[in-house]
This record gives C-alpha cells, sequence and structure tokens, in this order.
C-alpha cells in the first residue's frame, strides 16, 4: 500500500477502482489546410455542437447541483461568445491555418494571459479556456478523450485537472471519487465536487503517472490523503469512516428548517457568512436564519479597478432580495492587512496589520466609502440590510461613519433616489480597543459582532501565519475567552443584540460555552450551519 496526500477539497471516503482520464492526443503539426471557408465552416459547427453540448450539461447540473454551479458552465458560453476570441481564430483562419491550430493557438494566448495572473479568479478562467480548447478541438478533429460519462460503477476518476465541463458529466452512479494533479480549495472543480457531494483530493502531483489503470483506490477527501492498492485494515477504516459521515450528515438534515433552540428552549441564530452575492444560496441551502457577515471586500478583489455604485447596488440588493425579511449584516470594505487591492496603490506597511486597514482606509477615502455606503442604504430598500464597521477602535469612528450615512442620505434625497433611512450600523469587536471601550461603542451601535479571528490575534499579539506562535493563537487561551465574555456581558447590558462572525462561532468545543453567556447569533461558513444549528440544540 502506498499513501499520497493531496489537498483535500471535497470531503467524504470512498474506495474503488482508478481510471485515469486519457485526454484525446491528436497531433495538432499534422493537421491540413482544406480552404478557409471550409476551415472556418468547420469551426462554426464545432462552437454550434460545444454550445448544445453544453447547454444540455447545463440542464444536468442545474438539476444535479443548483443554478449557480452550473453557471460555471454559462461562462464558458460567454467566454466562447465573445467576438474578439472567435474573430482571432477566423483571422488565423485566413492567414492560412487550419481550424485546430487556430483554435490552439488563441486559446493558448489566453491562457497564457490569464495564467500568468497571481490570482486565483484568473487561474479559473485559464482552466476554462483549457476546457474549450480541449473540446473544440476534440470536435474537430474528431478524436476523442475517456469517455467519463461511461465509467463503471465504483470509479475514482483521476486527471491532470478537472475541467468544469468533465466534472460535469460525471455520473454520480458510477463515479465515487475523483483525484487531479492540479487545483485548490477554490477551483471551480472544487466547488462543483462539494456540490455534487463527491469526495475529490486536488494538486496531487503527477497523480495520473502514479496511479495506474485497475489500482485500487482509497480516498479522504476530507484530510486530502489517498491510498493505494489499501490493505484489508485501512479499507476497513475507511468504510467505518465514510458511514460515520453520511451518518452525520443525515443527522444534521433534521435541523434543516428549523429554528435554533437550546434544550431548555433559548431561542438563537445560526447565519452564514458571505464574500459574493452568489454564495447567498449556499446560506439559504443550508437553511441559515440570515446573513451575520457579507465580506464586501471581496467585490473589490480579483479586479483592475473599483467597482461602480451600481454594481455594488446589484450585489447588495440581490442578497438582501434572496433573504427576504432575513436579517443581512453588510460588512465595510474592510482592505489591509493580508487582503491587497493592488490597484488602490495602498503602500506596503512594516506591520501590515497594525496599519492602514478597513475603517482606517475608509475614513480617509471617503469618496470611495461613500459610494459603498450609498449602494448599501439604496439596496436596504429591498430587504433587511444592517451596516457593520470592521476594526473599530474608538468611538469616533463609528460617529464619523454616521455622519457619512446621514450625507449619502442627503445627496440621495437631493437627487431623487431612494434609500432607506436610518439603516442600523453595527460595529465589528475585533481589537482589544474595542473590548475595553465596549461600554461607549453599545451607547452608539445598534448591535457587536465578535470577529475571533482578528481579536485573537490582537489579543495574543500572535500572527496566525507564524507557525512558531502557533501555540499562541487559540480562541481558547484565558485572555481571549475574557475579551468575547466581556464583550456579550457588556452587551447585554445595554441591551443590544451580540452575535460573533469570526470562524469560533463554528467551534463545537466553544459553542457551550457562547450558549451560556448569552451569544444571540453565530454567523459561520454556510457548510457549518447545520452542524452548528446541531451544537446549540444540544445545550442546556
Ligand atoms: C474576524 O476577524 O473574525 C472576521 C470575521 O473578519 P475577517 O476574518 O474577515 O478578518
Ligand atoms: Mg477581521
Amino acid at each position: 500500500m502506498n499513501k499520497f496526500k493531496g489537498i483535500g477539497v471535497s470531503a467524504g471516503y470512498a474506495v474503488g477502482t482508478a481510471v485515469v482520464v486519457k485526454e484525446a492526443s491528436y497531433d495538432l503539426a499534422s493537421a491540413t489546410f482544406t480552404t478557409s471557408e471550409e476551415e472556418k465552416a468547420s469551426l462554426s459547427r464545432a462552437v454550434e455542437i460545444y454550445t448544445d453540448d453544453t447547454n444540455k450539461l447545463i440542464e444536468k447540473m442545474t438539476k444535479e447541483a443548483g443554478k449557480e454551479n452550473a453557471d460555471i458552465l454559462l461562462g464558458h458560453l460567454v467566454m466562447l461568445s465573445d467576438p474578439f476570441m472567435l474573430q482571432q481564430m477566423q483571422d488565423q483562419i485566413e492567414g492560412g491555418k487550419p481550424a485546430v491550430q487556430a483554435v490552439d493557438s488563441v486559446c493558448q494566448t489566453f491562457y497564457d494571459m490569464f495564467s500568468s495572473v497571481e490570482d486565483e479568479m484568473m487561474k479559473q478562467r485559464a482552466s476554462d479556456i483549457q476546457d474549450i480548447r480541449i473540446s473544440l478541438i476534440e470536435i474537430i478533429s474528431g478524436v476523442e478523450s475517456t469517455k467519463i460519462e461511461e465509467v463503471p460503477k465504483g470509479t475514482i476518476l483521476i486527471a491532470k485537472d478537472f475541467t468544469p465541463s468533465m466534472t460535469s458529466r460525471i455520473n454520480r452512479d458510477n463515479v465515487v471519487g475523483i483525484i487531479a494533479e492540479v487545483g485548490s480549495v477554490t477551483s471551480h472543480s472544487a466547488i462543483l465536487a462539494r456540490a455534487i457531494d463527491m469526495p475529490a483530493v486536488l494538486s496531487l502531483a503527477d497523480a495520473t503517472e502514479i496511479l495506474k489503470d485497475g489500482d485500487t483506490l482509497g480516498i479522504d477527501g476530507g484530510k486530502g490523503y489517498i491510498y493505494q492498492n489499501p490493505d484489508n485494515d485501512t479499507v476497513s477504516e475507511l468504510e467505518k469512516n465514510r458511514q460515520a459521515y453520511l451518518d452525520e450528515k443525515s443527522s444534521l438534515l433534521e435541523f434543516f428548517g428549523k429554528e435554533t433552540v437550546t434544550k431548555s428552549g433559548d431561542k438563537r441564530l445560526v447565519y452564514g457568512n458571505i464574500g459574493k452575492p452568489e454564495d447567498v444560496q449556499n446560506v439559504i441551502q443550508n437553511s441559515g436564519e440570515g446573513v451575520g457577515l457579507f465580506r464586501t471586500e471581496f467585490l473589490f478583489m480579483d479586479r483592475p479597478a473599483l467597482p461602480s455604485e451600481e454594481e455594488q447596488f446589484e450585489a447588495y440588493s440581490t442578497v438582501a432580495k434572496a433573504m427576504g425579511e432575513k436579517e443581512v449584516i453588510i460588512r465595510t470594505l474592510d482592505i489591509g492587512g493580508d487582503k491587497d487591492v493592488p490597484y488602490l496603490g495602498i503602500p506596503k506597511e512594516d506591520n501590515p496589520f497594525l496599519g492602514f486597514r478597513a475603517i482606517r482606509y475608509c475614513l480617509s477615502n471617503t469618496d470611495l466609502y461613500k459610494t459603498q455606503l450609498r449602494a448599501i442604504i439604496r439596496a436596504a430598500n429591498f430587504g433587511n440590510i444592517k451596516i457593520m464597521i470592521p476594526m473599530v477602535t474608538c468611538v469616533d469612528e463609528v460617529e464619523a461613519v454616521k455622519k457619512l450615512i446621514s450625507e449619502c442620505e442627503l445627496e440621495l434625497a437631493k437627487e431623487g433616489v431612494p434609500f432607506k433611512e436610518n439603516v442600523e450600523v453595527g460595529v465589528m469587536i475585533e481589537t482589544p480597543a474595542a473590548v475595553f471601550i465596549a461600554d461607549d461603542l453599545a451607547e452608539c451601535a445598534a448591535f457587536f459582532s465578535i470577529g475571533t479571528n482578528d481579536l485573537t490575534g490582537y489579543v495574543m499579539a500572535a500572527d496566525r501565519g507564524n507557525a512558531n506562535v502557533s501555540n499562541l493563537y487559540s480562541v481558547h487561551k484565558p485572555a481571549v475567552l475574557k475579551a468575547i465574555k466581556t464583550t456579550i456581558e457588556t452587551a447585554r447590558r445595554h441591551g443590544i443584540p451580540v452575535g460573533m462572525c469570526g470562524e469560533a462561532a463554528a467551534d463545537r468545543d466553544l459553542i457551550p460555552t457562547l450558549v451560556e453567556w448569552g451569544l444571540d447569533e453565530f454567523s459561520v461558513t454556510p457548510n457549518s450551519i447545520l452542524a452548528t444549528r446541531k451544537t446549540i440544540s444540544e445545550c442546556e
């Protein structure tokens, strides 16, 4: 037996038989040029067939994994319908290149452009281009790769990369797991694997060479382990884990659509954290009772320039409408620290976590900040939106934000643009300063939300990325627990709601203590909503 480690991107256990996906091998150099009319016609036919096939896959994925996941494939069609890309292919054909070579070279240019950018979204675009390239060349040349949809029952698929359309072709009755040489937790293939609940391990170098057709393989998709030809004990262990995992999952279903109530009948709330408007579907699918943290900085990242007021309005109102009456807490821009937005040109700092970040940056860049505030109060007309300020350290900051909101209200009223008046403003408690002045903050804030990710680092003076001090970076340290308890007690004394949106809100060992101290709202990653509700319901 051999054991390998990749990146576990979709939890679950499986034992199955390896099928290594063979890519169509077509000798591009041997393609011959007919006439430019014929080559262009075969390119258009291929685009038509690809579009038809993709539309069918979109239909299949929508049924199996929901619309937002199927939209990844829609992105391919949007890319391919870009007249610039097709025009370049046609120009190359005019210049005497066979259609397959024109497709290959234009896709290569786009691929190089996207993959050279150090940005996860752009790298995804590169993988989408690969999908288009492989598919078009296969259609034009008539050469086929492994038919993923026809592999036998109990298959574990291994490929260099799973393009979204490969992932969408997977027949869930027959495939029990997937392994790839590249990819990360945020790859489209990982998102789709999670959406169809398929154990998946990515980023295992040379997987298509090391693992052979017919090998028996075991997968632990959570931890990222792969067992090649496992012994009987390992197989039984994996089977046992698989059963326990499935039992746990089905026991959570019982908490779907239910209120969150402790054993003694005390009601609490479990919300979801999101970074992009489409993530709200994940909150709904996991029966979240609200959105406790919309990390709006993600709307500002992965792009060359600032999002406009309209774009932001669209994003915030989409989430508000999707959640209906349920609360949506929009945190204003929290950049700086480890979240870099290159086009803002913030100078490099010696201590970025103690530097020009979050509300400090926004209050010095009021044009940018007011654009965001205007978009939020306009969107508030479409649902139950609240505003949350990150990295607060003094009361002045809260007052300054409220003043800017009043200015936005006046301006919008003058312009005759509809908006909601007096949107509630709450603060994140994620600095020791905020804990010390919690009494004063409670006088001017509508609610608190404890950001334990930063609070832990600042209270313990320990950087979570530094392995040498990782023993200190723990929410369970007495100093951090005391900061949390003080915050909850202060909020209760002042009669304002208090939530937690740092990772600790989903910490099973901590939840009973948080319930006892009186935390009202737990905002967690959408996949942890049901487990958090279950843990709370087991508390006295
Ligand atoms: C936190 O600090 O706990 C928090 C929720 O904010 P972020 O993780 O985005 O810094
Ligand atoms: Mg934070």
